[in-house]
């Protein structure tokens, strides 16, 4: 078998590079803002999101000498991972690495291949005919024949009184970012995923007692995360409660638990409430122009990347309401990046 310009595997076995057309080869024209069509350069490919999969995407773009550009947000480039400790499951770290530390890693080894990636935050995108427009919140109007989102998820909110109130006064989704303040405090952390174990275990580390909240009398999160909750001396899990409010007046002083199964109400003093329940695909930008699931992700076809509308890719967790790993991210980053290449051969 014999390798492509994207280090896999041709179809065909033909082992020659695939001819990307002048449009790899194009000027890459300064833009302005509010051009007119035809004066501005119209990229082969613009990536919205910068997690692994839209990393991922540049890589093979880049390697590809599709020139991508890559919004990065201003906010949070990097995606969810730029926010978790360890990652001990992604292929290739015998000792894992730091979630920051392995996105930093993969956005420098797509601009090594010439990727663009700009922090910057898009506003919307019109994706209807042979030229998408990707529109900042500057104002400014980049064009592209291919579009990939790889725009991941957004953390769950509880929806209880509180939550909101008392947002960045104790009540946080991000362990990492603010752990810090907690410093021998009792905290809550609510769910029982993956997520809320990784948060509860990081948090030891700064509180003196971690209760797990969790809404079921069993876990979801994996055998050895569950296993390390366990045995952590500073960890109590709470069972079969979900939190009803969220209370204090400047900032958190305790939560309102209902068990689940009595239907009795509790309250339980703690200074920090960290809310793990899961995320949602994040669609703003397109969920009135592509087709969605059921599950709220972007609908592929089949095992693909392509989108409702030709030209439009999709990657990541907000295509994935099943496996959502870095790895399985990554995966799909590069399937969009192949679909894309192969849609721009057509043109
Ligand atoms: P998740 O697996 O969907 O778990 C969400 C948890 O929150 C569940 O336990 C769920 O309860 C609970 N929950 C949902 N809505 C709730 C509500 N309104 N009130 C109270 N509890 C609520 O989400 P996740 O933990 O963020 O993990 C997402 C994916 O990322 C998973 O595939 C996970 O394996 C992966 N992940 C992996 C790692 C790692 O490998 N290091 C770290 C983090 C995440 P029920 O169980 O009753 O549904």
């Amino acid at each position: 078998m014999t390798t492509n310009g994207f280090g896999g595997v041709f179809a065909n076995g033909s082992g020659v590079n695939l001819n990307l057309g002048a449009a790899a080869q194009q000027d890459d024209a300064p833009e302005q803002n509010a051009p007119a069509e035809g004066e501005q350069t119209v990229h082969d490919v613009i990536i919205v999101g910068s997690g692994p999969a839209g990393y991922t995407a540049a890589i093979y773009t880049a390697r590809a000498s599709l020139k991508p550009v890559l919004f990065a947000s201003s906010v949070s480039p990097g995606g969810d991972l730029m926010t978790t400790t360890e990652v001990e499951n992604f292929p290739g770290f015998v000792e894992g690495i730091q979630g920051p530390e392995l996105m930093t890693t993969i956005g420098a080894q797509a601009e090594r291949f010439g990727a663009d990636i700009r922090y910057e935050d898009v506003e919307s995108v019109e994706l209807e005919g042979d030229t998408k427009k990707v529109i900042l919140t500057d104002g400014s109007v980049h064009l592209a024949k291919t579009v990939i989102l790889s725009t991941g998820s957004e953390y769950r909110k509880l929806g209880v009184e509180g939550e909101q109130r008392l947002s960045g006064h104790g009540v946080s989704w991000c362990a990492t970012c603010d752990g810090f303040f907690f410093k021998e405090k009792a905290l809550a952390v609510v769910g029982g995923g993956d997520s809320a174990l990784e948060e509860s275990l990081y948090l030891t580390n700064h509180a003196s007692k971690v209760y797990l909240i969790h809404r079921r009398d069993s876990l979801r999160g994996s055998e050895i995360m569950q296993q390390r909750v366990f045995e952590h001396p500073k960890i109590e899990v709470i069972w079969n409660s979900q939190v009803k409010t969220i209370n204090g007046d400047a900032k958190v002083t305790s939560v309102t638990l209902t068990d689940t199964v009595s239907g009795g109400e509790s309250e339980l003093d703690v200074e920090g409430v960290f809310v793990a329940i899961g995320s949602d695909p994040r669609t703003d930008l397109v969920k009135d122009k592509l087709e969605l699931t059921e599950a709220g992700t972007i609908a592929v076809e089949g095992r693909s990347s392509r989108t409702s509308i030709p030209g439009v890719f999709a990657a990541g967790d907000v295509i994935d309401s099943t496996y959502r790993q870095a790895i399985t991210a990554a995966g799909s980053g590069c399937v969009a990046a192949l679909d894309a290449q192969h849609y721009l051969e057509t043109l």
